[in-house]
């Protein structure tokens, strides 16, 4: 299909005003996929015009996201390339080049109203009906020597584009909405430079993206109303018009534009919450593109060697966190133990952090309802900022040092984890030593659950752990605890649920016995016998 040619050259083109964006992600992706599947350039080119609200912060946010969602780009900051610079600010120059070559052709025209005859203007035209609102032409024609003595003596003036009065209708083909059309006679006058300048932004994206040799201009559609702007500046300048290719628009679950109203929208709290960037990307490609109509698991060979843009939707695409959450476990249960520890490290470092600092002993502590473990969940944005940074470092320093350890938790968890913010209320347990944090609904439930005689079960399993001559494996446990039950006449959940409580603190946590591999004898017998204590008074 479309993949037509390797001479294929995008960009992305942020303005560094705030954070990346899902938006901003997403075109980036699509960006970035077209060049890949095309062997094309995919280039980037931070658009910082605007000195108010460009920050240098914003522009190195944005540079991570993009490094971590893994979408290298082959020219840009950071990697050069020849028709750089990649940051606008710095390309002042060839704005200057164009406008000049565009005065010579008298294409553009200075003009020397201020900005309370162009308000009068508005409002009168407002006023009238079917008035036209734009700019009304009225420095079109201040001859070149009076224009040039204005501006000799120092007069504000703006420089314009003269639309050419017989331009028939702007037309082009558009990749995702195809044949557009603007009337060319609704099209004012409009600024390229400032009175300051300052290029405008339709004037240095079409300088640039001339310069750079862009083929294809892949944005988002809220663009699509300056397209015929940015078309007539390329005919006045006499470059040759790039396909463009709008992309629809991201809509919140409740049917309205994507906005931080819905939660977070910015790239990075996604990976602060603990998502995998494999999962990042292959959702935001679905937003308004797919590759048969069907597959969900878009893998990044298949993204970056089928994407076409013929399969990209006029349709407003809905972020559904919650199928994302569900790719986000698809990527996760593809990793092996090495992988998964990779990403895993954080959140098992909190995870420790939250086991030292359970307390001593048993304690029993209140139960969170599915509301309140939902909110704990989203609160957890990178929780390790608030760590001192030199226990920090100690906790990631024993992840390194006992990776084998580590990636024994690997199998209990991985067919239950969905995102890597749960691991840490998920697995504190592994980290609290002989104390131990009874959930309060599992100790009535179990523990004290009427003749289920909860304290015999749990002696029971205590004199099998104790015993030193059984290995201190899962399934050699487990059997010894069964047999040692079956003996005692009662029935495996009454033996193995108490236990289960005793050792996690709670009813769900995972499997019991591997994790009771993981942890030191000495640490489970303390933990039986505190629980006895607490709850039994034994
Ligand atoms: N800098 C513009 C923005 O962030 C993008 C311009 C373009 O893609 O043409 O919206």
């Amino acid at each position: 299909m479309t993949n037509e040619t390797k001479d294929v050259r995008v960009r992305f083109a942020p303005s560094p005003t705030g954070k990346l964006h899902l938006g901003g992600a997403r075109t980036a992706i699509y960006n970035w996929a077209f060049a890949r599947s095309c062997g094309g350039a995919f280039i980037l080119r931070i658009e910082d015009t605007d000195p108010e609200r460009s920050t240098e912060e914003n522009t190195q946010i944005i540079l991570r996201a993009l490094k971590w969602l893994g979408l290298d780009w082959d020219e840009g900051p950071g990697v050069g390339g020849a028709v750089g610079p990649y940051f606008q600010t710095e390309r002042g120059a060839t704005y200057e080049a164009a406008l000049e070559s565009l005065k010579a052709t008298g294409a553009a025209y200075p003009c020397f109203c201020s900005k309370e005859r162009l308000d009068a203007c508005r409002a009168q035209a407002e006023k009238a009906e079917g008035g036209y609102a734009g700019y009304d032409g009225h420095c079109r024609d201040i001859p070149e020597d009076e224009a040039l003595a204005r501006i000799a003596a120092g007069e504000p003036h703006v420089w314009r584009l003269r639309t050419p009065d017989d331009h028939g209708p702007i037309t082009f083909h558009d990749a995702v909405y195809g044949d557009v059309s603007f009337p060319a006679d609704v099209m004012d006058d409009l600024i390229l430079v400032r009175s300051d300048g300052s290029p405008t932004y339709n004037f240095a994206v079409v300088c640039d993206d001339a310069n750079m040799g862009i083929t294809h201009v892949i944005r988002g559609d809220d663009h699509l109303s300056n397209t015929p702007r940015q078309i007539l500046i390329y005919e006045a300048l006499g470059f040759k018009v790039p396909t463009f290719a709008h992309l629809p628009m991201i809509l919140g679950p409740d049917g309205k534009k994507l906005s931080k109203r819905h939660g977070a929208t910015n790239v990075e709290d996604y990976r602060d919450r603990g998502f995998v960037a494999d999962a990042m990307v292959n959702y935001l490609a679905l937003l308004g593109w797919s590759l048969d109509g069907e597959t969900t698991v878009i893998p990044r060979e298949v993204l970056t060697s089928q994407f076409s843009l013929d399969r990209i939707s006029k349709k407003d695409a809905v972020f559904d966190e919650e199928k994302l959450t569900w790719l986000d476990g698809v990527y996760i249960r593809e990793m092996d133990a090495g992988a998964w520890l990779d990403e895993a490290a954080p959140w098992l470092a909190f995870a420790h952090h939250l086991g030292k600092s359970a307390g001593t002993g048993a304690q029993i502590v209140p139960s969170l309802d599915k509301d309140a473990q939902r909110a704990r969940l989203a609160s957890l944005l990178a929780p390790w900022e608030d760590v001192p940074g030199e226990e920090w470092q100690g906790l990631l320093a024993d992840v390194a040092d006992r990776r084998g350890w580590y990636e024994g938790i690997y199998p209990l968890i991985i067919e239950r984890q969905t995102t890597f913010n749960e691991l840490p209320d998920k697995l504190a347990y592994l980290f609290w030593g002989p104390n131990v944090v009874l959930d309060e609904k599992s100790v009535s439930k179990v523990l004290r659950k009427e003749g289920a005689c909860a304290d015999e079960s749990l002696a029971l399993c205590r004199s099998i752990l104790a015993d030193g001559s059984i290995p201190w494996e899962a399934e050699e446990l487990e059997q010894a605890c069964r047999d040692a039950g079956e003996a005692a006449g009662i029935k495996p959940k009454l033996l193995f649920q108490p236990l289960r409580v005793a050792v996690c603190g709670n009813q769900v946590s995972p499997p019991l016995f591997e994790s009771i591999q993981l942890l030191p004898r000495e640490d489970i017998l303390a933990r039986m016998d505190a629980t006895s204590a607490l709850v039994f008074g034994a």
